[in-house]
């Protein structure tokens, strides 16, 4: 890739704390904490229809 755009750094924005996951009926994925048997236990769960999975990967 050549040089090219001016100044603007790339490496600011490669990390991925704070991705958005979007369920399949369009809704906003928040991961949620959970306290199980005395674990912790973070679920992902979609905001509009309630559904809950693992991972947030699991909506796609
Ligand atoms: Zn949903």
């Amino acid at each position: 890739m050549a040089q090219a755009g001016g100044g603007k750094s790339k490496n600011s924005r490669t990390a991925v704390t704070t991705q958005k996951f979007f369920c399949s009926c369009g809704g906003e994925v928040k991961m949620k904490e959970l306290f199980q048997g005395g674990k912790r236990k973070c679920i992902a769960e979609c905001l509009k229809c309630k559904r809950i999975e693992r991972r947030p990967t699991d909506f796609i």
